[in-house]
């Protein structure tokens, strides 16, 4: 850069490739999408402030959708953890990968005249039953589709199954990517590495539905009647939450309770729009207290 006939050194605003250092206003929010893992607990343990973010959300009268990418547990199975955690929610405020898959694979496929070859247990199975899939078992052919959630009693059998209807023209499904599953030994593989198994098996490529697809997202704004502009998504994972939010076009909220740290953040090229350390910050934020925006 030249100015006054002398070379001036140019300079890179460091702030260009992170968040904005002015943070948006935490306003307007009138629906939530809320991640469970790593947001609501950790494993079997409850986050801190647990029932006082519920009660703020039903004292504030802010409609929300648990969403989760984990396929294996049912949404019955949710609503009794979290009571016995000491918060009630109704099953119509859950949706899983499972639910969002059915509910897809409704809207593009005749339930009464598709069987599904499904590698995956109750989480995926009760909703395709529900909405009136026909299922198919070992090393039956004939399947019109092959749906893989998450099995944690996966077998040769069932994967040879799968493999085989794959490559005699089923359309492969799963319910959500991720590639590893934390667990209490560390992180152990995921529905994602199961179906990299399948693509290498069959070189066919699944429809991914989960996070951060945007198709969960579009499902739960529809349940809640939200609009994009007043709804945000709380999550604690950049590549699947905050990154799921951005395609669907919402406002989201990154917690750092989970999975992802302000070191991910740093590196990433996509922004969550406001960052806050675990849900009794969200809690202030939503009361209109005073918190520390990261
Ligand atoms: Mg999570």
């Amino acid at each position: 850069m030249v100015k006054n006939g002398r070379e001036q050194p140019v300079v890179i605003n460091s702030n260009f490739f992170t968040r904005s250092s002015v943070v948006e206003t935490f306003t307007n929010i009138r629906a939530l999408i809320i991640d469970m893992d790593g947001v609501l607990w950790h494993g079997a343990e409850p986050m801190p402030g647990l029932c006082e973010f519920f009660q703020t959300l039903r004292e504030l009268r802010i409609p929300f959708i648990l969403a989760t990418n984990n396929a294996r547990s049912t949404a019955t199975e949710y609503v009794t953890k979290l009571a016995k955690m000491g918060v009630t929610v109704v099953i119509d405020e859950v949706l899983t990968s499972s639910m969002a898959t059915a509910q897809y694979l409704s809207e593009h496929f005749e339930p009464q005249v598709t069987k599904v070859y499904v590698v995956g247990e109750a989480g995926a199975i009760e909703p395709l039953l529900a909405r009136g899939f026909t299922l198919t078992g070992l090393y039956e052919p004939g399947a019109d589709l092959v749906v893989c959630g998450m099995d944690q009693t996966i077998t040769w059998d069932k994967l040879a199954t799968a493999t085989l209807n794959i490559r005699a023209g089923a359309k492969f499904v799963g319910t959500n990517g991720d590639v590893t599953l934390p667990t209490e030994r560390g992180q152990t593989h995921g529905n994602g590495a199961i179906l990299a198994a399948l693509q290498a098996a069959t070189d066919v490529k699944p429809l991914v539905i989960g996070k951060p697809e945007p198709i969960m997202y579009r499902q739960a704004l529809s349940i809640l009647g939200a609009d994009l502009a007043t709804t945000v998504a709380i999550g604690d994972r950049l590549d699947t939450d905050i990154l799921g939010a951005v395609r669907a076009g919402i406002r989201s909220l990154m917690v750092l309770s989970g999975v992802s740290t302000e070191q991910d953040l740093a590196v990433s090229d996509f922004q969550p729009t406001w960052v806050l350390p675990d849900i009794i910050e969200v809690t202030k934020a939503l009361r209109g207290e005073s918190v520390n925006w990261r």
